[in-house]
């Protein structure tokens, strides 16, 4: 069976410091994958190359076989890739959300936005997803009444209205107080639990390796090693795997 993802010699370079140095993955349908690594070793620039939030300098992305970021040879504009960027939900560690809509007006709009529901369908597809993430007490709020964990849970939701085929998180729990850490790590818990293909950006050791499948450590702009999540968080076999483990721990 073809993979979900697929990335082929990722390259992307900022003026001429070579951030991510020929990156090759796959994730199959349902596959959990965290990606680990130093701060600065590109974490981010990877994910945000994958929807084209950052136009890579070289290789190829292709989700459920279909080129993102080039059409016929062509880059694509962001009115091209728009509806690409929505098969691929991503939450950040900055929830954003809008200070003058509604919890559900936030996710519904995202609804709206990209998979052109009326307002209707929207706002019973954003009152869907934020019974998923445990929202549905705070539907009528506004964000800035929510707590941090909460907002990334609305921030979630939102994602999730896309109805995304992949969903990628970029250290959704790094801006949080500790206490609030638990409940977003929860909620996307049961979020792989239901089976979603999920890459994620973590510092959260203990829950990648329960929850992921595969675990992929980045290093110096390569994957330094990649395995089973279990073995490679327990059992580094590369010399700085092991010592970007011991550090974080
Ligand atoms: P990580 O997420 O692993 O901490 P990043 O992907 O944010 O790493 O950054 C990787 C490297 O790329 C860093 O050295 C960072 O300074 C650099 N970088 C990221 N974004 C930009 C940008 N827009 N312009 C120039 N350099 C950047
Ligand atoms: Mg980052």
């Amino acid at each position: 069976m073809s993979p979900l993802l697929s990335v082929t010699g990722l390259r992307k370079s900022y003026g001429t410091v070579e951030v991510l140095k020929g990156i090759d993955f796959e994730v199959a349908a349902g596959e959990k994958i965290a990606l680990i690594g130093p701060s600065g070793s590109g974490k981010s620039t990877c994910l945000r190359c994958l929807n084209f939030l950052e136009k890579p300098t070289a290789g190829e992305i292709r989700l459920d076989d279909e080129q993102i970021g080039m059409a016929a040879g062509r880059p694509m504009n962001d009115r091209q890739l728009a509806p690409q960027r929505a098969e691929m939900g991503m939450v950040f560690q900055l929830f954003n959300l809008w200070p003058h809509l509604s919890v559900t007006e936030n996710v519904a709009i995202a609804a709206r936005k990209v998979r052109g529901l009326s307002a209707k369908e929207a706002r019973e597809l954003a009152l869907e997803m934020l019974a998923k993430v445990h929202m549905t007490h705070r539907a009528d709020a506004s964000p800035l009444e929510l707590s941090g964990g909460q907002q990334q849970r609305v921030a979630i939701a939102r994602a999730l209205a896309q109805k995304p085929k992949l969903m990628l998180f970029d250290e959704p729990t790094s801006a949080l107080d500790p206490e609030l850490v638990h409940e977003v790590l929860k909620v996307m818990e049961e979020l792989a639990a239901e089976g979603r293909t999920m890459l994620i950006v973590t510092h959260e050791i203990a829950f990648a390796r329960d929850i992921a499948d595969r675990v992929m450590f980045l290093d110096g702009g390569v994957i330094a090693e990649q395995g089973a999540a279990r073995e490679l968080i327990l059992a580094p076999r590369e010399r700085r795997t092991q010592a970007f483990l011991k550090q974080i721990r």
